[in-house]
């Protein structure tokens, strides 16, 4: 087997820990002994999977009815024909009165039921073990999109190994432990690597062969070259670990400027802000080094749960964001659903091109009960503090118009009814839908600021899938165009006079920081992890050089050409700082 994997650089740092593998929700089946009072409950529950399996497997076949063959449509009928058998429902419930769990009871009937079929000398009812093996998965899943259980990793070190790492795995795994993430599939923008990143723990996606490495062995995760050792000799481990002393070392050099104002060496002022994707990634937030939450993606906590938090849950939630803040401006963005940040509980139809479909605002407008409750929520919670709300995925005067319209019309009710809320609350725009630059002049006058959404502006711009590891080599966001496109943004928004953030996680790249600030950007937030670098390499050029920077990688022909200048021009600095740091611990 191959020691060597290569992947896509995902997350930055080195771990070192045996992996565990995650194959599906399958291998984690809950079982657990059920109190008496409960069985009822758990029989609910065994409907609602039936009902939820059917309704699959019947539009599953209504989708391939014209596809495949029509005897082929028919296993869909036999797949049926088990889930609503009576015997099989009773054999389940007979398993709950024992005091088995629903997902236990399934598998166990399952595998009963399977054994039979399997010892059949006839091979098409031998067959017939597939489908009652494949029918189990379902259920399983579908009582279990609904409770999905924690995993516990006993107090030892893991790397978190998968087909992918979806938003809503973080929600299982235990944290606390977890030392590292190596998936098959995914890329460096996706939503799972965005959340390593903003975890802190490196990553390396899009692994070939990551699958086939048992649960147990040993690996060395490089998240800066995106490589992947397996079962490592004792060299490597010993260069690994010193490469980590050396890291730790850089990270003792930069906490020195943790507290140092974030300027630029001739003094303007540049505020670097934080991401946040829920409010326990803020436990150990330093408030005090950034400028507030430039964007709180509040659909991970939606993610989190088994149904939609109602008004008074998410005022909680908020505040308690804000108290985490210290006080300083909190940016809640509405809902970011859709695309590759599916909502269990939220049934959406499956889409042919889901990042092109149903997502972001246009599936709130669509169901303005969510956009409703969820910016009352923030207008009551803004009460106390300095909240701010953003809107995903906007692609013309029109949304912004009508969720003016909603935000003012809340406010009206809130006040008339008395209830405390921030009246003045600013609202503002992700820009990160092409079409929006060309109208900026249009939208601007109804919003506080704009925020650039760069993963999916470069990807939407580059017609490159931020999440397919196939043509992850072109999502280049050094391309000339898209820098000349964030020069119109800005220019625009500094004719209205008002503010302009880059939330993107090109803000939290240090190779981009200058050219960001030569653009004219005053405000980045990224994910708290890049903080500190960006603060120093902010802190190591002058405006004047950021701007002809800027300047001169806009008016280049190529990406190549682009990089091969910021190489140039930032690596010596980025260097002789880590050189001055070498130096300064021998
Ligand atoms: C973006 O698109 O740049 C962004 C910040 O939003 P998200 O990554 O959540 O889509
Ligand atoms: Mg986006």
């Amino acid at each position: 087997m191959v020691r060597k994997l290569k992947g896509i650089a995902a997350a930055p740092g080195v771990a070192i820990a045996p992996i565990v593998q995650f194959h599906s929700t399958l291998d984690q089946i809950p079982t657990f002994k059920l109190r008496p009072d409960l069985f009822e409950a758990e029989k609910h529950r065994l409907s609602d999977s039936i009902a939820a399996v059917t309704e699959g497997l019947l539009g599953l076949q209504r989708e391939l009815a014209g596809t495949i063959a029509h005897q082929d449509a028919r296993i869909f009928d036999a797949q049926l024909a088990i889930v609503h058998d009576p015997t099989f429902r009773k054999d389940v419930e007979a398993e709950i009165d024992n005091g088995v769990n629903l997902e236990a009871a399934f598998q166990r009937v399952i595998a009963r039921y399977e054994s039979v079929f399997a010892g059949m000398e006839n091979p098409a009812m031998r067959e017939r073990a597939a489908d009652l093996r494949d029918i189990g998965r379902q259920l399983v899943e579908a009582s279990m999109t609904k409770e999905r259980k924690k995993y516990t990793a006993d107090g030892r070190d893991y790397v978190f190994a998968a087909d992918e790492f979806l938003p809503s795995d973080a929600g299982i795994l235990d944290r606390s432990h977890l030392r590292g993430i190596v998936t098959a599939h995914g890329g460096k923008y996706s939503h799972g690597a965005i959340l390593s990143r903003s975890l802190g723990i490196p990553a390396v996606v899009g692994i070939e062969g990551i699958m086939d490495a048992p649960t147990g062995t040993e690996v060395i995760v490089d998240g800066d070259a995106g490589v992947v050792i397996l079962d490592p000799s004792d060299e490597e481990l010993q260069h690994y670990r010193r490469l980590q002393n050396e890291q730790r070392a850089v990270e003792k050099r930069l906490a020195e400027i943790r507290l140092q104002p974030s300027v630029t060496l001739d003094g303007v002022q540049v505020d670097l802000l934080a991401n946040a994707e829920s409010v326990h990634d803020m436990a150990d937030f330093e408030a005090e080094e950034v400028a507030g939450i430039g964007l709180f993606r509040t659909e991970f906590a939606f993610m989190e749960r088994r149904q939609f938090p109602t008004e008074d849950e998410q005022v909680a939630m908020y505040r308690q964001a804000m108290e985490r803040a210290g006080g300083k401006p909190v940016t809640f963005r509405t809902l970011d659903v859709g695309g590759d940040k599916p909502l269990g509980y939220f049934r959406m139809p499956e889409e042919r091109n889901p990042v092109l479909g149903w997502r972001g605002i246009r599936l709130c407008l669509d169901w303005p009960d969510i956009l409703y409750t969820q910016m009352r929520a923030v207008l009551r919670a803004g009460a106390l503090g300095h909240a701010r709300i953003l809107l995903p995925m906007v692609t013309g005067r029109s949304e912004v118009v009508r969720c003016r319209e909603v935000l003012d019309q809340l406010i009206e009710d809130l006040r008339s009814t008395g209830v405390d809320h921030d009246s003045d609350i600013e609202l503002g725009v992700m820009v990160e839908v092409p079409v929006m630059v060309p109208v900026l002049p249009d939208v601007l006058p109804l919003v506080d600021f704009l925020s650039i959404g760069t993963n999916d502006l470069v990807q939407y711009m580059l017609a490159v899938d931020r999440d397919n590891q196939r043509v992850a080599k072109m999502y280049d966001p050094f391309h000339p165009g898209i820098l000349r496109t964030l020069k119109q943004i800005v220019d625009h928004a500094t004719a209205a006079g008002k503010r302009v953030s880059v939330c993107g996680e090109i803000a939290g790249d240090h190779w981009f920081t200058p050219i960001l600030v030569g653009l004219g950007i005053r405000e980045l937030s990224m994910a708290p992890v890049f903080l500190r670098r960006v603060k120093l390499m902010l802190r190591s050029f002058t405006e004047v050089e950021c701007r002809n920077l800027a300047e001169r990688a806009a008016g280049m022909s190529s990406t190549r050409a682009v990089r091969q200048l910021v190489e140039e021009e930032i690596q010596v600095r980025w260097s002789r700082f880590l050189g001055a740091t070498e130096g300064s611990e021998t």
